[in-house]
C-alpha cells in the first residue's frame, strides 16, 4: 500500500533501522522509544490488524511472532530456554487501544521492569 507508513519502510522509501528480516517478516527500532529495547515487528505483506492477518494467513502471524521471538533474543532479552530479564510483546488494535498506524505491528519491549496492568 504506498500511502502506508510500514510498507514505505518495508520498500526502502523511507529509513528503517532494522534489527532482524526475514523473506515475510521486517523488524526495525521504534523512532520514539518506550524501553531502553522497542523494537516493531511486522509482516511484510500489508494486513491492518492482528485480527485481520489471523484470519487471511495465520501462518504470517505465527511468523511474525517467531521473528519477535527472535528479536528478544538477538537483543539478550531472553536466552534460548531461559524466561530472564524478559520482554513484552504488545499490539494495539483500534483507537482505544492507541493503534496509530494501520500495519499491524507488535512492539517488543525490554531492558527494564515493566507495570501490571499497564496504563
Ligand atoms: P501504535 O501506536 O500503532 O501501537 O504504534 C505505532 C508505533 O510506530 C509507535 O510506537 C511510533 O513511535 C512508531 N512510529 C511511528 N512513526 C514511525 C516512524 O516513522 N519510524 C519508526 N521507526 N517508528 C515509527
Ligand atoms: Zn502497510
Amino acid at each position: 500500500m504506498s500511502d502506508c507508513l510500514f510498507c514505505r519502510m518495508i520498500a526502502g522509501e523511507i529509513p528503517a533501522d532494522v534489527v532482524l528480516q526475514t523473506d515475510r517478516v521486517f523488524a526495525f527500532r521504534d523512532i520514539n522509544p518506550q524501553a531502553p529495547t522497542h523494537v516493531l515487528v511486522i509482516p511484510k505483506e500489508h494486513h491492518a490488524t492482528v485480527g485481520a492477518l489471523a484470519a487471511d494467513d495465520a501462518g504470517l502471524l505465527g511468523e511474525v511472532v517467531a521473528g519477535a521471538h527472535a528479536v528478544a533474543l538477538q537483543e539478550g532479552l531472553v536466552t534460548d530456554g531461559g524466561a530472564e530479564p524478559g520482554y513484552r510483546l504488545v499490539t494495539n488494535t483500534g483507537p482505544q487501544a492507541g493503534q496509530s498506524v494501520h500495519h499491524v505491528h507488535f512492539h517488543v519491549l525490554g531492558g527494564r521492569r515493566m507495570e501490571w496492568p499497564p496504563g
